[in-house]
């Protein structure tokens, strides 16, 4: 990539410090009537915009969206380009930071490829990131041998 392109392949430690926070603060928009599970997230797109999304409960659980597809659905709708760092803020559970379920990492790999950030914070403690590879957290998880292309 030449030196004066200024699209974001691998977003910096402020980059993803201001994801987070930006993830926390979309929490308060949550609609968690049932889990009260306040969970906000933001995804950064090569394009350097920013997307948020919160979790989105209903009566019948099936249909709840997680905060963090509802970011990357975001990203996509506004046609910003391909994700490369995924940012959600949870309330720990068990002690642990809550990074994002199984099928938001199906949908994050699709669009943004393995190599993609994904950043954990507890809102109680924002400056504490979590960061990992997708890889890392699910290894062997199926891919496209090229994320997003074509239409991001
Ligand atoms: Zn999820």
């Amino acid at each position: 990539m030449a030196d004066t392109d200024d699209r974001t392949t691998e977003p910096g430690q402020d980059q993803l410090q201001e994801l987070a926070i930006a993830a926390s603060n979309q929490r308060a928009r949550a609609y968690t009537p049932y889990s009260g599970f306040d969970t906000g997230a933001a995804v950064l797109t090569e394009s350097g915009a920013t997307h948020t999304g919160v979790l989105v409960e209903n009566l019948i659980f099936g249909l709840a969206m997680c905060a963090e597809r509802v970011a990357l659905f975001s990203a996509v709708t506004a046609g910003s380009g391909r994700p490369v760092a995924l940012a959600v803020a949870a309330p720990s559970t068990a002690g642990q930071v809550t990074f994002p379920c199984g099928p938001c990492l199906q949908v994050a790999i699709e669009l943004g490829g393995a190599e993609m950030k994904i950043v954990a914070t507890d809102p109680e403690n924002v400056g504490n990131l979590h960061v990992r590879t997708i890889d890392e957290l699910a290894p062997g998880i199926p891919r496209r041998q090229n994320p997003g292309a074509g239409k991001l």
